[in-house]
């Protein structure tokens, strides 16, 4: 299946957490849209590889995603060597997407760099007609996406350009929730971490409201860019 948007992610829930709106807004747009998770988030303090993979699945459904696959990359340990390179290449090349989202150029989490950078590799590499892969076999075509977006996680980067996400937002705390394991929940008896204190939801609710207050909408979601935008008609920007 060619998709329209691939999201490329360092572990389960990345994606929901920083993206989902946008997500599920092109979603409803029409376009097809998928996620790859490169680790299954095995080193998260809370929950089990399994109940993450059972919580991303239902999280895909709450979006409408297309397809959602998992590289099972080590959590914590994947490097940028070519091998993992080349895995992502894959993907790219099987689902043939006009725009990539990636993890957030610098975060707390020294994976979402570490991730961010493989795939912003990976994704040029991916257009090299020398570079050969294979899938089930099969010889893959070259393949390189318009652009390559990185969204924003823990750490606050200054955006440059925002999504509307108003009409999302309901549906992506319904997604985020879908990771029960992870979040705030006062009945469990797993150890808190820095994602599952309330406040944590409190900074994703008032990190949502800021950036939609700034281009004038109720909620929106942040990317930064590899390269400069460009623009014909003045009146497609918000
Ligand atoms: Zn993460």
């Amino acid at each position: 299946m060619k998709l329209d948007i691939l999201v490329f992610t360092a572990h389960p829930d990345d994606a929901e957490l920083a993206c989902a709106g946008t997500l599920i807004s092109h979603v409803e747009m029409g376009k097809k849209v998928g996620i790859v998770d490169l680790t299954r988030g095995e080193l998260g303090t809370r929950g089990t590889p399994e109940l993450r993979a059972a919580e991303a699945a239902e999280a895909s459904k709450v979006m409408g995603i297309h397809i959602r696959e998992n590289l099972g990359f080590r959590d914590g340990f994947f490097t940028e060597d070519e091998l993992h390179k080349l895995e992502v290449v894959k993907m790219i090349r099987k689902y043939q997407p006009e725009v990539i989202l990636a993890n957030a150029i610098r975060d707390r989490h020294p994976d979402h760099g570490r991730a961010s950078s493989l795939v912003s590799e990976a994704s040029f590499v991916s257009g090299l007609r020398m570079v050969e892969t294979r899938i089930d076999g099969n010889p893959q075509q070259p393949w390189r996406a318009k652009n390559i977006y990185h969204y924003i996680q823990s750490n606050f980067i200054m955006p440059d350009f925002i999504v509307d996400v108003s009409a999302a937002w309901e549906k992506k705390m319904l997604a985020i929730r879908c990771f029960k394991s992870q979040f705030y929940d006062p009945s469990s008896k797993e150890p808190s971490t820095f994602i599952s204190s309330p406040d944590f939801m409190k900074m994703l609710e008032s990190r949502g409201k800021e950036l939609g207050h700034s281009i004038g909408a109720s909620y929106g979601e942040g990317f930064t860019v590899e390269r400069h935008l460009g623009v014909k008609d003045l009146f497609h920007l918000q």
